[in-house]
This record gives C-alpha cells, sequence and structure tokens, in this order.
C-alpha cells in the first residue's frame, strides 16, 4: 500500500526553474506516467521522489508521512533506470539479489524472492549469466527483477525502454503492463514517449516547463485535451491544426478553412458559437478522425471535405495520406486499401464531433 502527495514542489538549477509547484496526488495500486518533451522535469520529479534531488520547496509525502528529509534508502522506493545500472562482474541471480543481500535477507528468502522474480519476467534460465552475455532487453528484464524482489512500496521508472529497439519496447512495455497488473503496486513512470504513456497509463500527468498541462485517464485526455499543446501531444501522427474563421450559416455555427472550403460544426454547439461569426479560430482535426466517402456514406456530423493527394504513405494496417487545405499542410489516416496516386481527387468525411475549436490566443480548447 503505498499513496503519493505532492505539494507545492519547486526545484531550481541555479536559474533553471525545473519544477515549478507541482501538486500532484497519486493513488494506491495506480500505474501513472509522467510524460513531456524532453527537460520538462518529468526526471527532475521522479528523482526527488526517490530522494535523488533535493527540493527547494513544497513537500512529498509517502502514506501520509513527508519524506522531504528521508534518505533515499529509507524511503522504501525501487527504481530502474534507462542505463540498467546492473554490475558487471556480477552474475544475473547476484544482480537481482543484491538489495535483499545489502538489507541483510536469509538465504533461503533470497533464493525464492530472485526465482519468483526471474520466473515471472521470463529470464529463469539466464540467472547464471553475466549482463555481458545478455541483450539489452534481458538486461533491462534484469534491472525490473532487481527492482521487483524488493517488495517496495513504490516503483519508479525512468525512460526504461528507451535503449531498445522498436519490437523489444513493444514487448517489453506489454510485460510492464502484465506486471503492474500482477504486482498490484503503486508505480510512476517516467517516458518522453506519448504512444507508452497512451498505452501503459491508469493515469498520464502531462508536463510542460515544470507545469502540470492536464492529467487524467489516456482515452480522457485523447478525446478532451484541454489545450493546443495537449491536443497535439497526445496521438501519432499529430492533430492537425488549420487556422479558420467561425461563420453562421443560417445560425447553424461552421468553419471556413478556405476560399472554397467550409466545414459545419455540430448542430449543439451552435449556442456556444451564436456570437462569434468571424472569430478567428484554429480547427484541430486528428488524421484518424477522417476517412473516405463511400456510397450512401452520410452519417451524422461528418462533413464532407474534397482534396488532392499529394503524398502516400503506407502503413500496411493503414494509409497517410498528405493535402493541403490554404497553406495548411494535412495528414489523413485512411483504411489500409487507399492506393490513390498523387494527384488523385478525393473526398473525405470529417468527423466533427470530435474535432476541436482553440482559441489561437490563449491556445485553449473552445
Ligand atoms: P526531462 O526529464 O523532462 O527531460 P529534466 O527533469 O531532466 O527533464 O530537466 C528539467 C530541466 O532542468 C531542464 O531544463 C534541464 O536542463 C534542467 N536540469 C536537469 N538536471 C540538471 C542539473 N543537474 N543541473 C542543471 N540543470 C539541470
Amino acid at each position: 500500500m503505498a499513496e503519493l502527495s505532492l505539494r507545492g514542489v519547486h526545484k531550481f538549477y541555479g536559474k533553471v526553474h525545473a519544477v515549478c509547484g507541482i501538486d500532484l496526488e497519486i493513488p494506491d495500486k495506480e500505474l501513472t506516467v509522467l510524460v513531456g518533451p524532453s527537460g520538462c522535469g518529468k526526471s527532475t520529479l521522479l528523482r526527488m521522489i526517490a530522494g535523488l534531488e533535493e527540493i527547494n520547496d513544497g513537500s512529498i509525502a509517502i502514506d501520509g508521512n513527508v519524506v522531504n528529509d528521508v534518505r533515499p534508502k529509507d524511503r522504501d522506493v525501487a527504481m530502474v533506470f534507462q542505463n540498467y545500472a546492473l554490475y558487471p562482474h556480477m552474475s544475473v541471480f547476484e544482480n537481482i539479489a543484491f538489495g535483499l543481500r545489502m538489507r541483510k535477507t536469509p538465504n533461503a528468502e533470497v533464493e525464492e524472492r530472485v526465482k519468483r522474480a526471474a520466473e515471472m519476467l521470463g529470464i529463469p534460465d539466464l540467472v547464471e549469466r553475466m549482463p555481458r552475455q545478455l541483450s539489452g532487453g534481458q538486461r533491462q528484464r534484469v534491472a525490473m527483477g532487481r527492482a521487483m524482489v524488493r517488495d517496495a512500496k513504490l516503483y519508479l521508472f525512468d525512460e526504461p525502454l528507451s535503449n531498445l529497439d522498436a519490437q523489444l519496447r513493444d514487448e517489453m512495455r506489454t510485460e510492464i503492463k502484465r506486471l503492474h497488473q500482477d504486482l498490484q503496486s503503486t508505480m510512476i513512470y517516467v517516458t518522453h514517449d506519448q504512444v507508452e504513456a497512451m498505452t501503459l497509463a491508469d493515469r498520464i500527468v502531462l508536463l510542460r516547463d515544470g507545469i502540470i498541462e492536464q492529467q487524467g485517464a489516456p482515452l480522457e485526455l485523447y478525446e478532451r485535451p484541454a489545450n493546443k499543446f495537449v491536443a497535439g501531444f497526445l496521438g501519432s501522427p499529430s492533430m492537425n491544426f488549420i487556422p479558420a474563421k467561425i461563420e453562421l450559416d443560417g445560425g447553424a455555427p461552421a468553419v471556413r478553412l478556405a476560399d472554397d472550403v467550409r466545414l459545419h460544426l455540430p448542430a449543439a454547439r451552435a449556442g456556444e458559437f451564436s456570437g462569434a461569426a468571424g472569430r478567428n479560430v484554429l480547427l484541430g482535426i486528428r488524421p484518424e478522425h477522417m476517412h473516405r466517402q463511400r456510397e450512401g456514406d452520410d452519417q451524422p456530423g461528418f462533413e464532407a471535405l474534397p482534396i488532392r493527394v499529394e503524398i502516400v504513405e503506407p502503413m500496411g494496417a493503414n494509409t497517410l495520406i498528405n493535402f493541403h487545405i490554404g497553406g495548411t499542410s494535412i495528414l489523413a489516416r485512411l483504411d489500409a486499401y487507399a492506393d490513390e496516386k498523387p494527384g488523385a481527387e478525393l473526398t473525405l468525411l470529417v468527423d466533427m464531433n470530435r474535432a476541436v475549436v482553440i482559441d489561437p490566443e490563449s491556445e485553449k480548447i473552445i
């Protein structure tokens, strides 16, 4: 059982204000992912929770006890680092056992715990090997095993998969999620990779410049981003942002994207935009919220958008199509059978129920 509570936490490195007053509650058993672009302060925050960095203001409490002045080894947290940090001269077994030995755990218990961890991680046959005899993915499993045997209150992961190749990363991501389900422990995971954040997290905490931009369940942030930054950060490829002007078409709200392109907003939003004719906005549309119009395809809230294909990128499962509206380059993710050639003309249907309208000044979602 471990709850974590951060109140008004600040960190300065000289003049750099790396963490700017973070308030964060992490409930027991939750897998929270701290995500954001490089330099947003996520590693600093994790290291402060571990006790590896001092905090300049505020408090950090584990299970209600403020740990600001508690040394890392007394905080009962286990941490997995990006560079594995294995001891090269020790076997896999001894690497995993290291923390237990330091705590003078009896031999029989060490044997049993290491065995159980190695089995959970799928490496029971590797325990006699030395780290240099392992692949990157195997080394990362050993590093995780070393954290797991500890029975810590809190497990912290600092970009543990970024040294692995893409396929292994996908595999290990699934393993970590399985591990969290099996162990039922509180985990905090730092990454710059939004796919890792979306797929792993019970809750995402999205940081920028030392502050929390938004936090919530992955699909909550994906479907209801608070601002342009969140909308653009989550989702791959990123949301398209198109400069537009609000128009009222006999009272029905619409966005004018170019001289010859106008899309209606859902009728339910008429009230919000009743006095907004002429207002400059950005229209946000995700690539996956457009599809090819088919015969008889007439769903409410979908608007027709004629385009001229410029670039075609087949991905296998689907195909990315690039085109322009006015001066803006747009990506649409269509089904796999898009066999259009550059220059082809086709009509897409845009899901306006899921489009967002953004104020260009404040960058907030309207
Ligand atoms: P992230 O993990 O999100 O990439 P960090 O937490 O590592 O970001 O860094 C946040 C900010 O603090 C960055 O501007 C970084 O340059 C700065 N920073 C981090 N560690 C130090 C340090 N030891 N000395 C000076 N500045 C640092």
